[in-house]
C-alpha cells in the first residue's frame, strides 16, 4: 500500500516555495492541523465528502491568504479603505500567488450587466462598430456618407486639364437679416463675387440695384421668386499637376463648406453643377456619426429614449392578448376579440384572411412570422391587432375600454431597441451586414460563426484586426464552456450560478493572466457530461497559461483529468479536516477513502434491480416556453425522475 500523502510535516519545511504553496497545519474551521504542499502551475483537485473541509482549505485559507497578501501589499493609504484582513488559523502559508476565486455567487451589483460586457466582448463590438461601422439609411437602405475635401478635390482634378471650374457655396439668409445685410457681410469678410442663377456679379453691383428695388418692394411690386444666390469663392483652370493649386482649391473647398454651412457647389465648365456635402446626411434625415458612447446602453447619450436604457416598456403584451397560442385565430386565440361586441374586430379575418393568404384555422404558434405580422399590423382591408388597441385607446374614457385595455398591457421588450436598450439608430450601423443590436441578439456560437466567416474590405480588415482577435478569442471561449447558446444580451443577473461562473472563467481565460493561482467551486455544476469535456479543456488551458488551478470538485471527469488529488476526510464536520490523500489518480488504488473506494469501483451507487411502477402523472401538454418545441410530456408521481439533456437544451 504506498503512502497516502506526499510529504511528512518535516518534509514540508524543506520545499522550495517557487515549486509548491506550502500550508502548515491549518486549523480554519474543521481542518485538524492539516498540512499539504500544492506544486505550482498544476491542475489540482480538492475533493472529499460535502462538509469535510475542502472548501475551508481552498477559500477559507488559501484563497484568504491570498487576498491578504495582496491587501498587505498595498499602501498603508489604501489599506485603511478595505480594513484589515485576519490571517488564517495556520502555522504557515509560503509561496501563495495572486487569487482569483471563481465561486458561483451570481455577481448582481450592477443590474444592467449583461453577458456581453462582463466578458468585454461588448467593449470590443463598441469599439469595432465606431471605427468600422457603416451608418445606412433606413429609408433607401443606401449608405450614409460625408464628403470630404479632399473628395471634392479628386472630383476637381479628374476633369481634363484646363477647364474651367468654379468653387462656390450657397448663400442661405440668417434669421433676422436680409439679402443686403448677408452682402454687407461677405464684402467685410473679403468676397467680391456672388453668383446669381449662375451668372457671376460683383457684390457692390449688386448691392446698388438691391438699394434702389428696396422701395418698390415695400410697396409690394416685386412679388417675384427670390433669386438663387450662391458665394464664390474661388476660380481655377484645372490642373492635376500643380501642387500649389491642388493645395488652394482644398482651402477653397474648406471655405465653402464653412460659408454654405456644409454645402459646396462646383462650377465645371460645359457641365451641370454637382452638389458636395459634409454633413452625415442621406434620404432628408441627418444621421450622428457613430463613436464609442453611441453604442453605451448605460451613457444616457447611447441609450434607448423609448425605454430609457431598461430594454422593456409598458406596452401591450403578445401572452396576454394570445394567452393559448395553441387555438387559431376561428377558434379564438386573439382573447379581447372573443366577447360578443369586440368580435366584430375578428370577423373580417375570417371572411377576408384567406384572401391576403392568412390561414385562419391553424394554431397561432404555427403562423409564419410574416403571417402573425399581418395580425397585428393589418394592412387597407383589415384592421390588425395594433389598430384595435389603438382604437380601445381613443376611447379610454369609458371605463369599460380602460379596465379591456388594462388587462392586456404589461411588460414588453421594447420595439425601438428590441431589448437591447441600446438608441434606435445605433441600429444602422453595420458591419458585413450585421448590426451591433443584431449581433447582441444571437447566441453566442452564431456570433463566432458571423466573425469566423466574415469577409471585411482591406483597409477595414487591418483596423479592426486586433479587435476582431480579442471578440473571436472570447467568444471561442464562451463556446468552449458550453454557453454558446446564451446571447451577449443576456442579463447577467438572469443567470444560474454555475453559467455565471463559468462566464467568469471564460473572460479569465480571455484576459490571459498568467502567474495566477485560481480557485474555483464546482465549475461541473450544472453542465452536461457533454460539455463536462469541454470544462476540463478550458481548466487545462488556464494552467498551461502559467497558472495554478485548483479545484473544489467530485466529478469523476475533471478528477481523472487533474494533475494532482487532495482528498480532505475522512468523513464530515468534526470528523474530517485531515488530509486522505494526495497524489496522481495512478497512485489512488492502493490508498482507501470514500473518493478512492467510488473512482476505483470498490463501492458504487447500486443501480435498484426493480423499478418503482407508476400510474399517475402530472402532464404538461404544448409547452413552449423559451426554446421549447411544443411539448407533450408526463411526470409520473411518487417516483424519482431526472430531467436530463445538454446545457441550454431546455
Ligand atoms: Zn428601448
Amino acid at each position: 500500500m504506498s503512502s497516502p500523502v506526499l510529504f511528512t510535516e518535516s518534509e514540508l519545511d524543506q520545499l522550495d516555495p517557487r515549486q509548491y504553496i506550502i500550508i502548515k497545519r491549518a486549523r480554519v474551521n474543521n481542518l485538524k492541523d492539516l498540512s499539504v504542499a500544492i506544486p505550482r502551475n498544476k491542475l489540482v483537485v480538492i475533493t472529499g465528502l460535502s462538509g469535510s473541509g475542502k472548501s475551508s482549505l481552498a477559500f477559507d485559507t488559501l484563497f484568504a491568504e491570498g487576498q491578504r497578501m495582496y491587501v498587505e501589499s498595498l499602501s498603508s493609504y489604501a489599506r485603511q479603505f478595505l480594513g484589515r484582513m485576519e490571517k488564517p488559523d495556520v502555522d504557515y502559508i509560503r509561496g501563495v500567488s495572486p487569487a482569483i476565486a471563481i465561486e458561483q455567487k451570481v455577481n448582481t451589483r450592477n443590474p444592467r450587466s449583461t453577458v456581453g460586457t462582463t466578458t468585454e466582448i461588448y467593449d470590443y463590438l463598441k469599439l469595432l462598430f465606431a471605427r468600422i461601422g457603416k451608418t445606412y439609411s433606413p429609408v433607401s437602405g443606401e449608405e450614409v456618407k460625408r464628403n470630404t475635401v479632399t473628395e471634392v478635390v479628386e472630383f476637381i482634378n479628374r476633369q481634363t486639364t484646363g477647364t474651367r471650374v468654379m468653387v462656390a457655396a450657397p448663400l442661405t439668409l440668417q434669421k433676422g437679416r436680409s439679402l443686403a445685410d448677408e452682402l454687407n457681410i461677405l464684402l467685410s469678410k473679403g468676397f467680391a463675387r456672388v453668383l446669381v442663377q449662375g451668372e457671376v456679379k460683383f457684390i457692390e453691383e449688386m448691392l446698388a440695384t438691391l438699394g434702389q428695388a428696396a422701395p418698390k418692394k415695400k410697396k409690394g411690386a416685386t412679388a417675384s421668386q427670390k433669386p438663387e444666390v450662391e458665394i464664390l469663392i474661388d476660380r481655377a483652370t484645372v490642373n492635376a499637376q500643380d501642387e500649389d493649386l491642388t493645395f488652394r482649391l482644398a482651402d477653397s473647398v474648406q471655405t465653402a463648406f464653412f460659408e454654405g454651412h456644409g454645402d459646396c457647389v462646383i462650377y465645371v465648365e460645359q457641365q451641370p453643377k454637382r452638389h458636395f456635402s459634409d454633413r452625415f446626411e442621406r434620404d432628408g434625415i441627418l444621421f450622428t456619426e457613430p463613436s464609442v458612447n453611441f453604442f453605451s446602453f448605460n451613457n444616457p447619450y447611447g441609450a434607448c429614449q423609448t425605454c430609457e436604457g431598461f430594454g422593456r416598456i409598458l406596452g401591450i403584451d403578445e401572452d396576454l392578448v394570445i394567452p393559448d397560442k395553441s387555438l387559431s385565430l376561428y377558434e379564438g386565440a386573439v382573447a379581447p376579440w372573443r366577447g360578443d361586441v369586440m368580435s366584430e374586430w375578428a370577423k373580417p379575418w375570417i371572411k377576408q384572411g384567406v384572401k391576403f393568404d392568412f390561414p385562419i384555422h391553424r394554431p397561432y404558434s404555427e403562423l409564419t412570422a410574416r403571417q402573425r405580422e399581418l395580425l397585428w399590423n393589418g394592412n387597407d382591408s383589415l384592421d390588425g391587432l395594433h389598430n384595435f388597441f389603438r382604437y380601445l385607446e381613443s376611447k379610454t374614457h369609458k371605463i369599460q375600454y380602460r379596465v379591456m385595455l388594462s388587462r392586456y398591457r404589461g411588460r414588453t421588450t421594447c420595439p425601438d431597441c428590441r431589448g437591447t436598450r441600446l438608441r434606435k439608430d445605433a441600429a444602422y450601423v453595420k458591419v458585413a451586414g450585421q448590426s451591433i443590436t443584431d449581433l447582441v441578439l444571437l447566441p453566442i456560437e452564431e456570433v463566432l460563426q458571423f466573425f469566423d466567416s466574415v469577409n471585411l474590405p482591406a483597409h477595414d480588415r487591418k483596423v479592426a484586426e486586433r479587435l476582431t482577435t480579442e471578440i473571436k478569442f472570447r467568444l471561442k471561449y464562451l463556446v468552449k464552456v458550453g454557453l454558446g447558446y446564451l446571447t451577449l444580451n443576456r442579463l447577467t443577473n438572469t443567470l444560474s450560478g454555475g453559467e455565471f461562473q463559468r462566464i467568469k472563467l471564460a473572460t479569465s481565460l480571455g484576459s490571459a493572466l498568467v502567474g495566477s493561482m485560481y480557485i474555483l467551486d464546482e465549475p461541473s455544476i450544472g453542465l452536461h457530461p457533454k460539455d463536462t469535456a469541454r470544462m476540463v479543456e478550458v481548466l487545462l488551458s488556464l494552467r498551461d497559461l502559467g497558472n495554478t488551478v485548483i479545484v473544489v470538485e467530485h466529478e469523476e471527469e475533471i478528477m481523472r483529468a487533474a494533475d494532482q488529488i487532495i482528498d480532505i476526510g475522512p468523513d464530515a464536520g468534526s470528523h474530517g479536516g485531515r488530509l486522505m490523500f494526495q497524489g496522481s489518480l495512478a497512485r489512488m488504488n492502493g490508498v482507501q477513502t470514500h473518493t478512492t473506494d467510488y473512482l476505483t469501483g470498490r463501492d458504487r451507487i447500486s443501480v435498484p434491480a426493480r423499478r418503482r411502477k407508476w400510474k399517475d402523472a402530472v402532464v404538461v401538454h404544448g409547452a413552449r416556453e423559451n426554446n421549447l418545441k411544443n411539448l407533450e410530456v408526463k411526470f409520473p408521481l411518487g417516483v424519482l425522475t431526472v430531467v436530463t439533456g445538454i446545457s441550454g437544451s431546455g
